[in-house]
């Protein structure tokens, strides 16, 4: 499969370190480019993804990633489609999907999504066929007057992604999408994944998880996060999945090329919590 590397950055990631307390790193030293991708004939965004042991700091990069938490030294932009150019993460730049898909228990599936349109600063016709889209893109439509309690896990994680993709269209950010999930359940994610991937040219999925293959199958770059000598996180490795011939198909689980990944990886896992 041919693709380019362009130079268009999407995501710059300058952290020199992160501390929740003074004097205790908890990130340290990631720098890190997300460049755009494309291939042709096909709307191609893509997926990023971090991965590393429980614990470790990877949740905290992603919070640094949307804004939530700033770097103590160091900065993370965002390529901004409007100036076209890089400008500073803030609150509300990225979607953050969290394991328990934080959903309004007293709002339907419509006005879930009506309040993610209303935070993405869409209103009237536009924010209306939007909706629309993404409740037939998500298979959600015949659901749209249920709450919460009355719909099915997958039901309820596609809803947090549509709602997040109404107020941040570029940038969609989560956290273990697999975690507590079977077999089954965990491919069909990673097909939700890859379709919300091709939405647009610039759409970026950055997904966290220590679970091992099924964040390979999807990924097209991981990040394989361990720790420094004094005990902070940092990148140890980068995997191009891409350059390995290891992504955009289906049948990956089944390349014997893939598995040996997968066993590799595992094998690096205990050694990734460093000291
Ligand atoms: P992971 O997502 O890889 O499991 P986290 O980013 O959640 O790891 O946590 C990394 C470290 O930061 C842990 O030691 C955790 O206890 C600590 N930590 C996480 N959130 C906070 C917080 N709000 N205040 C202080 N320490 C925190
Ligand atoms: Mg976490």
């Amino acid at each position: 499969m041919t693709y380019t590397i362009e130079d268009t950055v999407l995501v710059d990631i300058q952290v020199d370190h992160f501390e929740y307390e003074p004097g205790k790193k908890i990130l340290d030293n990631i720098h890190q480019k997300i460049h755009n991708i494309t291939r042709p004939d096909v709307t191609q965004g893509q997926v990023l993804a971090l991965l590393g042991p429980s614990g470790i700091g990877k949740s905290t990069l992603l919070e640094l990633i949307a804004g939530l938490q700033k770097p103590t030294k160091g900065s993370i932009q965002v390529y901004d489609e409007n100036k076209q150019a890089l400008v500073p993460t803030k609150t509300g730049t990225a979607g953050m999907v969290y394991q328990s898909y934080d959903l309004f228990p007293f709002l339907t599936v419509r006005g879930q999504l009506e309040l993610g349109a209303r935070k993405g600063g869409l209103t009237g016709k536009d924010a209306e066929d939007k909706i629309n889209f993404h409740l037939e893109h998500f298979h959600l439509r015949e659901h749209a007057r249920k709450y919460p309690n009355q719909l099915s896990g997958g039901q309820r994680q596609r809803l947090a992604i549509a709602q997040q993709l109404l107020c941040s269209t570029k940038l969609l950010l989560m956290d273990e999408p697999f975690s507590g999930l079977d077999p089954i359940l965990k491919a069909s994610i990673c097909e939700l994944i890859a379709d919300v991937a091709q939405l647009h040219e610039h759409m970026t999925v950055i997904i966290v998880s220590h679970d091992i293959e099924p964040t390979l199958s999807i990924a097209d770059t991981v990040w394989l996060i361990g720790k420094t000598p004094e005990g902070a996180a940092t990148v140890v490795n980068t995997i191009d999945m891409m350059a390995q011939g290891l992504c955009w198909r289906k049948d990956i689980r089944e390349d014997l090329k893939f598995q040996q990944l997968v066993l590799e990886v595992e094998r690096k896992f205990g050694s990734l919590m460093g000291k």
